[in-house]
């Protein structure tokens, strides 16, 4: 398998070439050159399969320039019971009438980012061993993907981790689960400031090719690829659970934000999972649902973005997008390369009226949004329905999903995070805290580990450079 980039300007690569790498040196996003498709009862054969075992079925076709052995050891290490607390990794539960949940927020930080990241840090630690080479990751975090990083990477041989974060603007939750984390490769910077006060610095840190080049520095941003082709499994692993013939289509419905999520749907789909519908769900940030509805994608400008009760859809752009928009527009990289330019020049671009947006219609995607009265509706509404407590985002995603469910068409709704990381949102909806997962009840007595800084670039770097490897 090799990659390309959407823009046309990277030479095919293999996935170890790809793995390290965030944007492709052209600017655009890693995609491989065509999707595997599953032989005739290959589908059939993969029922009864572990979700370890599911996990090399099909990553093995992404990453066929591993050896098998290595690839296998290292889906293994990673889809454990330890790690996920359960055998099944992505169980499913039933909610009403062929209606399920599925439940990706079992791992570390009770959050689905954690199902890609946790592989994602064992073979970033794979890849460094191979070549003797070393990586700072620098990112910034308003919550989820900085914490999902720092438990995939914690205590990896060559990999150090310099997160920033928002001095007191997170939540006591993920603020503990961040900072109580000794282990000595991770570095947590809270930054006197906004969330964007540290993405800015992260920008600036990057765009310095010789600081750069000179420490090492990486990212492990949502564009990564192998986080979305990690994500491609439980698509598989939550059909397989739900169905019992071979032809049998579902639905999915997905809270979004990046597209990282419901692009490994999609991609899925391609690949040839039965799938009717890919629902996809935004909150009061609706830059996606506004694309599938109208043909414009509108990126907004920062200080439009909505601060929401699903903080972790909160975003400005979509960064997945453009894999997606490339092949829409039948995978013609200068027609990729014309529209981000429009983005970046006009704010937008408009497909309304083309023949990529009639193909995009059919496709399967529909779109939903959801706002905060109705996120607490939906979370009363399953608690007295199903007895099930949701989070916020999940919510988001149950309340879109119903809207566009069929008869005799199973519904997947997928779990992205536990209601535990939410808890002021669950004691408003419910009036009471809900349940925390053994082991998290006191995380915010630990004693916690993290450096306090001004939002001065200069001194974020000197702060990287006394401590990087
Ligand atoms: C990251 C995240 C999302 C959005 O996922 P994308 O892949 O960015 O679309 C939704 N819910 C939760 C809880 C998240 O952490």
């Amino acid at each position: 398998m090799r990659y390309l980039s959407t823009r046309g300007g990277m030479a095919p690569a293999t996935f170890s070439e790809i793995l390290l790498g965030g944007l492709a040196p052209d600017g655009g996003l890693a995609v491989p050159e065509h999707y595997p498709t599953l032989a005739p009862g290959e589908l059939a054969g993969w029922r009864g399969l572990s979700y370890p075992e599911l996990a090399f079925a099909i990553l093995s076709k992404f990453a066929d320039d591993l050896p098998a052995a290595d690839l296998r050891a290292l889906i293994d290490r990673t889809y454990s019971a330890d790690t996920f607390r359960t055998e099944a990794i992505t169980p499913v539960t039933n909610l009403l009438d062929n209606v399920w949940l599925l439940r990706l927020s079992n791992g570390p930080t009770l959050a689905f980012k954690d199902i890609a990241m946790q592989l994602l840090g064992n073979l970033f630690e794979y890849a460094l061993l191979k070549t003797g080479g070393h990586l700072n990751i620098l990112g910034a975090t308003s919550g989820d993907t900085g914490s999902s990083a720092e438990y995939a990477m914690r205590g990896k041989r060559g990999i150090q981790v310099f997160m920033l974060s928002p001095h007191q603007k997170m939540s006591r939750f993920q603020t503990a689960q961040m900072f109580s984390l000794q282990d000595p490769n991770i570095f947590n910077i809270a930054v006197h400031g906004v969330f964007d006060d540290c993405q800015d610095i992260v920008k600036a840190v990057s765009n310095d090719a010789e600081f750069k080049a000179r420490h090492a520095i990486g990212t492990v941003n949502s564009i990564n690829w192998a986080r979305v082709a990690a994500q491609i499994v439980y698509y598989f692993k939550g059909w397989l659970a739900v169905t019992t013939h071979d032809d049998q289509e579902v639905s999915f419905a997905v809270p979004s934000g990046n597209f990282g999520n419901i692009c490994a749907g999609y991609i899925a789909k391609r690949m040839g999972l039965p799938i009717r519908r890919l629902i996809l769900a935004t909150n009061e940030n609706n830059v996606l649902d506004e694309f599938f509805r109208t043909g414009v994608y509108r990126v907004r400008q920062t200080a439009q973005v909505a601060h929401t009760s699903s903080p972790s859809m909160d975003i400005s752009k979509a960064s997945n997008f453009e894999r997606f928009i490339f092949d829409a527009v039948g995978r013609d990289p200068a027609m990729v390369r014309e529209l981000w330019r429009q983005v970046d020049t006009f704010g937008f671009f408009d497909l309304s009226g083309t023949d990529a947006f009639r193909a995009i219609l059919p496709s399967g995607f529909v779109s939903g949004s959801s706002n905060h009265p109705d996120r607490m509706a939906v979370i009363r509404w399953v608690y007295q329905e199903c007895g099930t407590v949701v989070d916020t985002h999940t919510a988001d995603g149950i309340k879109v999903g119903l809207e566009y469910r069929e008869q005799g068409v199973p519904l997947l709704c997928l779990e992205t995070a536990l209601p535990a990381k939410f808890e002021d949102s669950i004691v408003e909806a419910l009036g009471h805290p809900p349940e925390r997962p053994a082991g998290y009840e006191n995380i915010e007595a630990l004693p916690q580990r993290f450096e306090v800084m001004e939002a001065d670039v200069a001194a974020v770097k000197a702060y990287i450079a006394r401590h990087a490897s």
